[in-house]
């Protein structure tokens, strides 16, 4: 029902009047008027006057309603802790693939290795729950696919110059715009979930506590419409999953890096290695040309970008 008020009034675009909606629906007017208030107090903009309703500014709200093809798989939160917590739940009890997570703030956004997600208002945090039939040594393709997506996506979208940085940030002019992390769950040889979180930079700012952070708003100087990036984003990404096609991700991938062919600096658990970023293997492993000439592969590491 909200959807469908919402479509009335973002297609009319002037006032509509409380007979009309209440004709076009087949429900009354104060059920009408119900559901206009309602929709008030999460935050859309509707005016009401004796001559009917209109919706004064289209906001952007990420509620599942606003994504009518996946309404049922959509989980809004306006805040959370987590929506990695959440979407982990979610998948032990059973949720179906492409079931998305969403959150207006996280009050403990998480990055790899339990570091934090700075949550604030205006950017876009989600994670999704999928459910490829994939054994788990083949999980590495999952994530590559979702950093090159969402790469492509903001090339696309907003002409910029997004490129991931090794193996799954995403920056742009070398500032971090997008952190991602995955989870996975496997029974049997056989992955049961893999869960892809990412943390978007779009109308918020943490510069003032991450300078090597940009956002979205600071580099186009205008407001972003988060709703517009995580649909094209589902798209692209759901039709590559249902495509089956991960065959050459790691070299479609490689078009979409600013790593390769750089000095870096990476730390793994055991040690700390600097050298040339030569390639990324089939596996998605980083090999590093080291000063002695020999060449290291990295499976798991932070990858610091040299001058
Ligand atoms: P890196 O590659 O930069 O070392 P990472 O991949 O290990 O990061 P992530 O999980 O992507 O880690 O992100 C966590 C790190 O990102 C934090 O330690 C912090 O430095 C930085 N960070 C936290 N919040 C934001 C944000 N909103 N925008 C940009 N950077 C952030």
């Amino acid at each position: 029902m909200k959807a469908q008020i919402l479509d009335t009034l973002k297609a009319e675009e002037g006032i509509v009047s409380g007979e009309k909606l209440s004709a076009e629906l087949g429900v009354s007017r104060v059920s009408v008027w119900k559901h206009i208030s309602r929709l008030r107090e999460l935050g859309y903009k509707i005016a009401a006057s004796p001559r009917g309703y209109q919706l004064t500014d289209p906001g952007d709200a990420l509620f599942p309603w606003e994504f009518p093809d996946r309404e049922s798989k959509i989980h809004y939160f306006p805040q959370v802790a987590s929506t990695m917590d959440i979407a982990r739940n979610l998948a032990r009890k059973g949720c179906p693939d492409f079931t998305v997570v969403i959150a207006g703030q996280q009050k403990k956004g998480r990055g790899r290795l339990q570091r934090k997600w700075l949550s604030s208002e205006g950017g876009l945090y989600f994670t999704l729950v999928l459910r490829p039939e994939i054994p788990p040594v083949l999980s590495f393709r999952i994530n590559f696919s979702a950093s090159l997506t969402l790469a492509r996506t903001l090339q696309r979208m907003f002409d910029i110059n997004a490129l991931v940085k090794w193996p799954n940030d995403i920056l742009v002019d070398g500032k971090k715009i997008t952190g991602m992390l995955s989870e996975m769950e496997a029974e049997s040889e056989r992955v049961s979930f893999i869960n892809i979180g990412l943390g978007i930079n779009v109308n918020n700012d943490p510069t003032s506590r991450e300078p090597m952070a940009a956002s979205l708003k600071k580099i186009l100087g205008r407001d972003v419409s988060r709703k517009a990036l995580l649909s094209e984003f589902l798209n692209e990404f759901e039709a590559r999953m249902n495509s089956g096609n991960f065959d050459n991700i790691i070299s479609e991938w490689k078009e979409y890096t600013m790593t390769l062919g750089r000095r870096v600096k990476v730390v793994t658990t055991n040690d700390v290695s600097e050298g040339i970023a030569t390639d990324v293997d089939e596996n998605g492993a980083l090999m590093l040309e080291l000063e002695n000439g020999s060449v290291k592969k990295v499976i798991y590491g932070d990858c610091f970008l040299k001058p």
